[in-house]
């Protein structure tokens, strides 16, 4: 049993907290390790130390802060199977989605390595007489993260390497069930040579993070998490004139139209439905099919009824258990509703059981067709490994269900009709659109895009975006006098 520390100051610290929160592996439900609720002094302790921190950091060349990056980046993937691994006990994940959970991670490093262009600022000579101007970006100062417990490495990882590679310090909280894989990734983030203090790790729940979100030291904050909590983050961050970009919950609709190819259409519905079990914030948890779905639901229940989830290590099951006994309730009961409220059960997986592992959170694939808007299986985000299908008249109605959803993460069409992919792709409202791609998250020189009520703020994570949201720009506008020059005294606000 092992007591997660702080890590505050460059150093690994118990927390002096009487309040404590289990972390169970979700295959089992065994307790695997304690988190504490940080005290108001060790968190007051963690802001000072990011504050101070950021007085040397921000002067700190930016070639030497890519090369930190360099080095993390080099060490992350020498020990990718270790985190994976760490990652699969805390989550439940198979090894090789836990592989690219952490994977996905490495790649904003390797982004984040290239801040020296990223952070160049823009020149126009001349802008009047002998005179120019000229723009720096500059660090904000003390930025924090709250983090989901669905990608544990992918999206600590999305926030702390692009914010220090700006020259900002970072205080990140991470979720409460699974901590051990962060604890890890900072380990190795101060083996890569970053200075005591950049970043420091706290843990807890809302009153830890209420206290990030009020401090006035800290500057910006990033959240990933559920709809009513990121609503509540921007609310309460912006409010306390901090800078917020909140990624929330999801619903995303799959299209296909008649013209699919049938077996990449089964293929990628299944495993973007039930991969990760469905908790994966751009899961498709709807099929859109256009036309009758008769001819696709057969063989798409035949497909996902061979899949299986499965411990960690069994290399043949599809994915792991549900986070917590919570979530598996929440989602079973999610699946009684769709049932009660009339649309048709085709594939029901709750009561699912894995050999040799009868107490963790299994979920069986679960599939229903007839769903329609307003019953609880197509409104709510399940975050479990259930489809549903629903079907309409043509491709403008597609587009017309997908844009009355309030959520705009993520969206694919499956078709082999260019303007059918054309037409889709203007007209929808959601941030981040696969053409034949299921789950279309884009690379980090791109930025992490979700839109509607999966995303509050402006500026989204990684790519330009990122530095944006984690600096502010400074103009200059400078003349040099010399001796043949001469300005008169200039009344107008005219530059000249
Ligand atoms: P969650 O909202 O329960 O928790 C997220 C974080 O917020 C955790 O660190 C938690 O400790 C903290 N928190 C929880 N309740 C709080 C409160 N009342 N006040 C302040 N902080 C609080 O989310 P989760 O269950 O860990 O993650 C799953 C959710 O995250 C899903 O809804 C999923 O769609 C979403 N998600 C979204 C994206 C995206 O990019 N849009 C990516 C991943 C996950």
């Amino acid at each position: 049993m092992k007591n997660v520390p702080l890590y505050i100051a460059g150093e690994f610290v118990q927390s002096q907290s009487d309040q404590w929160i289990d972390v169970t592996n979700p295959a089992t439900n065994e307790v695997i390790a304690k988190v504490p609720c940080a005290t108001a002094d060790e968190m007051q302790q963690a802001i000072l130390s990011a504050a101070e921190a950021f007085k040397t950091w921000k002067e700190t060349p930016v070639s030497e802060r890519a090369r930190v990056m360099l080095r993390y980046q080099a060490l992350l993937k020498e020990h990718h199977d270790e985190i994976a691994e760490i990652l699969s006990q805390e989550t439940g994940k198979t090894f090789e989605d836990a592989k690219g959970d952490v994977w996905r991670g490495i790649e904003v490093v390797e982004h984040a390595a290239n801040i020296p262009s990223l952070m160049m600022g823009e020149t126009v000579e001349n802008v009047a007489r002998e005179v120019d101007t000229y723009s720096y970006i500059q660090p904000l100062g003390v930025c924090a993260g709250i983090t989901p417990f669905n990608f544990p490495a992918m999206i600590p990882l999305w926030m702390f390497p692009m914010a220090i590679a700006c020259g900002n310090t970072f205080i990140l909280k991470p979720s409460e069930q699974d901590p051990l894989t962060p604890t890890r990734l900072v380990e190795l983030f101060e083996q890569a040579g970053a200075p005591k203090g950049v970043l420091q790790v706290v843990h807890g729940a809302k009153e830890q993070v209420d206290v990030l979100l009020t401090d006035p030291v800290i500057k910006a904050v990033s959240f990933v998490g559920s709809v009513p909590v990121g609503r509540y983050i921007y609310e309460t961050g912006t409010r306390n004139m901090k800078r917020v970009q909140s990624f929330a919950g999801a619903k995303n609709h799959m299209v296909i139209m008649p013209d699919a190819d049938k077996q990449q259409v089964i293929n990628a519905l299944v495993g973007a439905s039930v991969g990760a079990a469905g908790q994966r914030c751009m899961a498709i948890s709807v099929a859109v099919f256009v036309g009758s779905s008769q001819e696709w639901i057969p063989e798409l229940k035949e497909a996902l009824a061979k899949v299986r989830p499965g411990a960690w290590n069994d290399k043949a099951a599809a994915y792991g258990p549900l986070i917590s006994a919570q979530a598996k309730d929440r989602v079973e009961s999610l699946i009684a509703s769709g049932e009660a409220q009339g649309a048709k059960l085709l594939l029901d997986g709750r009561g699912c059981t894995v050999e040799g592992l009868s107490d963790g959170n299994w979920v069986g694939p679960t599939l229903f067709a007839g769903v329609k808007p307003g019953m609880d299986v197509y409104d709510q985000e399940i975050f479990g490994p259930v489809l549903s299908c629903v079907e309409v008249d043509s491709l403008g109605d597609a587009i017309e269900l997908v844009n009355n959803s309030p959520y705009g993460n993520g969206t694919s069409i499956f078709t082999n009709c260019g303007g059918s992919a054309r037409r889709y792709q203007h007209e929808i409202d959601v941030g981040q659109v696969g053409v034949n791609i299921p789950i279309p998250v884009p690379l980090p020189f791109f930025s992490f895009t979700g839109w509607k009520g999966s995303f509050y703020g402006d500026q989204h994570a990684y790519g330009k975006q990122a530095v944006r949201f984690y600096t502010e720009t400074k103009t200059i506008t400078a003349r040099w006098f010399h001796s043949e020059m001469e300005v008169d005294a200039n009344f107008s606000i005219h530059l000249r």
